[in-house]
């Protein structure tokens, strides 16, 4: 494969941006090689700069359910484009996509639209915190929420990949209020709430984590997080910034069966533009500005694109309950393959997946946590994406990140998949 166009417009950003990228795991540091500077998308496909289309399953890292350049969706976007591109208004397109959301999802009695997920769980917690009038709050490790300051203590995603302890310019004495647990230990959240609950804001957690790669919570686990947080008059937020709209329209919530106070969305909501939303019960909602005294606010907030673009998405989504099936159907099918290649070529790795996302860890052992997750061997997922990559499939540049399938990946896209995985694992493992 050429590379050359992508390595000559590297190097030029390489002068322009710091790592020559505007959101780290972008730079494939964490797999040895440099990136691919992508042109188009089509279906289940990118191609690069140098003409070379690759299955894609990173998805923008999560927003492209139906593919890339969806035709109904392209089609409303550019009707959306004559009218204009910003105005700091309200328009009908915010109601839209609003409705469609506290229509369908029975946690959400009012939302509020923001631009991308990092602020839509800051604004939460704030809110979180004002309404409870308690300071502290409870995250899970290896869980990510965005890269706001009180966040950045053993989030997942790059800084889990970079292995970099929070980040230096957080101070400590804002993060002094987050209280790290780990996920999925039932017995650790029970004591801390019996020691600290009525100081606990809230627990705010990925119900499936993705960021430290495919992670399922327990349904033990949820129901643990629902009773202490009710116990003690906690709010319990759900960061369904992967999951929401992906795993089910209501997203995880609906699998585990429990109601949140409060949810964040992102990624698929915007359908590829840039969205972010938080929302739930209607008594903490109503704290917010400008009829409450929690002040948030944003000048492209509720953007007409990106409006536009986010509810054609999920008007697709809602309209077509077996999606959500056929989406569930052919990652099993992904997972069976790399199953079936993994005891073939007896390799130390292990596949979680829940609906359409999905990942392959170099360990043996099974991953629940960090800890475990942190047991994979990346040097082998380095060399493993390499191969992939050269022969035409796209992974996520990092072990700990999710894997996600578009409606576009069909039984041809995944049958060609499990042959390259294949034909990597021969020259890795033979
Ligand atoms: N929460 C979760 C669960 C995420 O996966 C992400 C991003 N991958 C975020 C929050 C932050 O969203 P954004 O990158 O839009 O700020």
């Amino acid at each position: 494969m050429n590379h050359e166009n992508s390595r000559a417009m590297y190097e030029r950003a390489l002068t322009l941006m710091p790592g020559g990228v505007n959101s780290p795991v972008r730079s494939f540091a964490a797999v040895d090689r440099d990136p691919v500077f992508i042109q188009h998308g089509k279906g289940a496909t990118v191609t690069d700069v140098d003409g070379n289309t690759y299955l894609d399953y990173v998805l923008s890292w999560g927003p492209m359910i139906l593919g890339h350049s969806d035709p109904d969706v392209i089609r409303a976007l550019e009707k959306a484009l004559q009218n204009g591109t910003s105005f700091g208004a309200p328009t009908e397109a915010e109601n839209m996509l609003a409705s469609m959301i506290v229509d369908n999802v029975s946690s959400i009695e009012r939302i509020r639209m923001v631009n991308s997920g990092t602020e839509a769980v800051m604004t939460a917690l704030r809110l979180a915190r004002a309404f409870t009038g308690r300071s502290k709050i409870v995250k899970f490790s290896g869980n990510y929420h965005g890269h706001s300051d009180g966040l950045l203590v053993e989030a997942g995603s790059g800084i889990l990949t970079q292995g970099i302890p929070g980040s230096p310019g957080v101070p400590e004495s804002i993060v002094e209020n987050t209280i790290t647990a780990r996920y999925n230990d039932d017995e650790m959240i029970r004591q801390l709430f019996k020691e600290q609950g009525n100081e606990i804001a809230a627990i705010i957690a990925e119900p499936v984590a993705g960021n430290m790669g495919v992670v399922p919570m327990t349904m033990e686990f949820a129901q643990t997080l629902r009773e202490v947080t009710e116990e003690h008059d906690s709010l319990l937020i759900l960061d369904e910034v992967m999951t929401g709209f992906r795993l089910a329209f209501e997203g995880a919530q609906c699998l585990y069966n429990i109601k949140p106070d409060l949810t964040c969305y992102s990624k698929v909501i915007g359908g590829g533009l840039p969205v972010g939303a938080f929302g739930g019960r209607f008594d903490v909602m109503k704290l917010m500005a400008p009829k409450g005294p929690v002040y948030q606010a944003g000048t492209l907030s509720g953007n007409p694109l990106a409006m536009t673009a986010g509810y054609h998405t999920l008007e697709k989504l809602v309209s077509n309950p077996n999606i959500y099936q056929q989406l569930d159907r052919q990652t099993m099918k992904l997972e069976r393959g790399l199953r079936t290649l993994i005891e073939k070529y007896n390799v130390s790795a292990t596949v979680n997946r829940v609906g359409s996302m999905l990942s392959l860890f170099f360990t043996d052992q099974p991953v629940s946590d960090y800890e475990s997750a942190s047991k994979s061997d990346t040097d082998m997922y380095g060399q493993f994406f390499r191969g992939m990559m050269e022969r035409g499939i796209y992974l996520p540049s990092s072990q700990f990140e999710s894997w996600f399938l578009s409606v576009c990946h069909d039984d041809q896209v995944i049958d060609q998949t499990i042959e390259a995985a294949e034909s990597v694992f021969e020259t890795m493992f033979k």
